[in-house]
């Protein structure tokens, strides 16, 4: 069913005189109209029902609609909207509380802000200030953000337009056996050659003039590459030698997506500054923030912070904070997800491996899954070339559309990211779905 509603047609009539939207070119541009959603479904302007197998922009970990979140919305609404930065606040005041039980180690002060570019923005800003020097440094294939330290540390093509050479960020390769820049057979050798160029790199570029370095604990658009443990020890312990402050970006990752509350939980390691947004509250209400460890919280005790935001803990995103974390604490959502990767995803998408030429590899876990598509397995071909998309990879989303799934898909990736609420059923139904969808991927392949 393509023939939109009256109400749908005049959204979508009035988007493309209108809206401005991210990351296109504008006038080939035909966005889908969403009318309406609940739980792991949307519904578009033509009345379909969708799965969303990509949680909006991997964002709904509560999936949509939740009673709970709404109601505390209202209730807040109805309480107090808005309050300036320099007042307290309850729903502030509780959102951090709930935050900080939550996070690793010492990492028990929030500063929150509108969104995760912006997080990273006053990680990086506050690393600057704790140490007195300039330099970050950040992996290829990695995204941190549209701003533009965010952009500028980013680690795919969206940087390149976005790069005046100006922002002091340096990048180096991370682990990634499948594309292993290190020729690397086993995990363990990309895992020590991933460190020693990474030991290599932090020389080159000189100890004493690098404040930051930032990773996502488990890289998310870039591909959902799962490091080990041993290496994310490994950049803890070169941080610790150089005096670098480890920023984990869990824009992505955090807040019950790998099936822990944080993703570096999976790995024992603690950073010392996590930034956070999208799952802190499913995007219900715009929320992002930094989570700060003691020594570089005591650095701002007597020392003015020279940041801000007119809305830095706004009481309606606080307030669907508290409720969101409340509510996937009781109805246990984060121990769904890990359980549901475990049980279901993992083992459906290795499944669907076996049969399907056009995949690669699956790596994931949780509700955080990959799908690496290539047009030959023996040489690793990839479906679409590295910031590119091709013919296939579009045949593919429209064989997932078609028969009820929306994907997220990112160059020759499909990621398999639903709600962290989702039900076995609903993950079979998913990977039915891709399992014929797959079909026209296939056709594509040439060994
Ligand atoms: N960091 C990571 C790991 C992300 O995945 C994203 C968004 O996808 C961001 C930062 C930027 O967040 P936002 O779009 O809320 O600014």
């Amino acid at each position: 069913e393509t023939i939109l509603t009256p109400e749908a047609a005049r959204a979508y009539e009035l988007d493309r005189r209108h809206v401005f939207h991210s990351w296109s070119a504008q006038a080939a541009l035909t966005p889908t109209v969403i009318t309406a959603a609940e739980g792991c479904y949307v519904w578009d302007g033509a009345g379909n029902r969708l799965l969303d197998f990509s949680s909006m922009l991997v964002n709904t970990n509560i999936g949509h609609q939740h009673p709970k979140v709404i109601a505390a919305i209202a209730e807040q609404a109805a309480k107090l909207c808005t309050v300036a930065p320099q007042f307290a606040n309850d729903a502030r005041s509780e959102a951090a509380r709930l935050i900080a039980e939550r996070t690793p180690g010492d990492l028990d002060t929030i500063f929150f802000t509108n969104g995760g570019a912006d997080a990273v923005e006053h990680a990086i800003r506050m690393a600057r200030l704790h140490t007195g020097r300039y330099k970050v440094l950040s992996r290829y294939r990695s995204y941190h953000g549209g701003t533009e330290t965010a952009v500028n540390v980013t680690g795919d093509p969206r940087r390149w337009p976005n790069d005046h050479g100006n922002t002091g960020t340096v990048h180096f390769f991370g682990p990634f056996l499948y594309r292993s820049e290190f020729d690397a057979e086993t995990e363990a050798q990309e895992t020590d050659r991933a460190l020693a160029h990474l030991a290599r790199t932090i020389e080159m570029e000189g100890p004493s003039t690098i404040a930051a370095i930032v990773l996502e604990s488990v890289p998310g658009t870039a591909g959902i590459m799962v490091p080990t443990t041993e290496y994310l020890a490994g950049v803890r312990e070169l941080c610790d030698t150089h005096g670098i402050v480890f920023i984990a970006d869990e824009v992505m990752a955090g807040f019950g997506r790998t099936g822990k509350w944080f993703a570096i939980e999976n790995f024992g390691v603690i950073p010392d500054l996590i930034t956070f947004a999208k799952g802190v509250n499913s995007g219900y209400v715009p929320l992002g923030g930094v989570a700060i460890s003691a020594a570089i919280a005591a650095t701002f005790a007597d020392r003015v912070y020279p940041g801000g935001l007119t809305y830095s803990g706004h009481p309606l995103a606080a307030a669907a904070a508290v409720a969101t974390i409340n509510a996937m604490t009781e109805e246990r959502i984060v121990e769904n997800a890990a359980e549901i990767g475990e049980r279901v995803l993992g083992p459906g998408l290795r499944e669907l491996a076996q049969r399907h030429p056009s995949i690669g590899e699956v790596r994931g876990l949780g509700v955080f899954w990959a799908v690496e598509l290539v047009r030959d397995r023996a040489t690793r071909e990839p479906l679409a070339p590295y910031g590119g998309t091709s013919p296939a990879m579009n045949e593919l989303v429209a064989a997932c559309r078609a028969r009820g799934l929306l994907p997220f898909v990112n160059f020759n990736r499909l990621h398999v990211v639903p709600p962290c609420v989702i039900t076995e059923a609903e993950a079979k139904e998913g990977l039915a779905i891709l399992d014929r969808a797959l079909i026209v991927a296939d056709a594509h392949t040439t060994s």
